[in-house]
């Protein structure tokens, strides 16, 4: 591998991120984080990931510490929040974008559009609702992927029907782009 990975769940500890549905955003980011790793691991691949107490602004100052390369792959997993009608995914990259970011980015969107999720589109973080992303500025190959709308349950359905098996190719994505 020549590349590193690691993985944030985003939200973390005290901050829950978004609540719909009866789910939290920090909670299903974190069970996805886990599925992806099991995956991973299963390829060989270990990632780094934050600890589950962390919100964003602590998993960055831990992410400052450990980036050793600005060829690591830094993933934060995110679930949007709007109306109960607006779905689908986004992966985020920063506003001036290497290559491997948006071609990454867009692999891993494809994931989402072939299982079912509406596509959102790559979008640079000023195309975005926050305008900037703290994640977007170590220097690495940053992506910010927003799974789904936790507050659309055909996005969450689509989820729980298929979890298993997007973290399944979401690993395999992430394998081939770390060689
Ligand atoms: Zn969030």
């Amino acid at each position: 591998m020549n590349r590193k990975i690691i993985i944030s769940a985003g939200h973390g500890g005290n901050d829950p991120g978004a609540v719909a549905n009866g789910y939290t955003e920090r909670d299903l980011a974190i069970e996805f984080r886990e599925l992806l790793v099991k995956e991973l691991l299963l390829l060989g691949v270990k990632p780094l990931i934050d600890d589950n107490k962390n919100a964003l602004k602590q998993t960055l100052a831990w992410l400052t510490g450990v980036l050793k390369s600005d060829k690591t792959v830094c993933i934060d997993i995110h679930w949007n929040a709007a109306s109960s009608k607006a779905r689908g995914t986004e992966v985020i990259v920063p506003d001036n974008a290497s290559i491997f970011e948006n071609n990454f980015a867009k692999n891993i969107l494809n994931v989402f559009v072939s299982n079912g999720f509406i596509n959102r589109g790559v979008k640079p973080e000023s195309q975005t609702a926050r305008k900037r992303s703290g994640w977007m500025r170590p220097p690495a190959e940053n992506i910010l992927i927003e799974m789904g709308f936790i507050t659309n349950l055909l996005d969450i359905n689509l989820y729980q029907n298929l979890k298993y098996k997007l973290a399944k190719e979401l690993a395999f994505v992430i394998y081939k782009s770390l060689i």
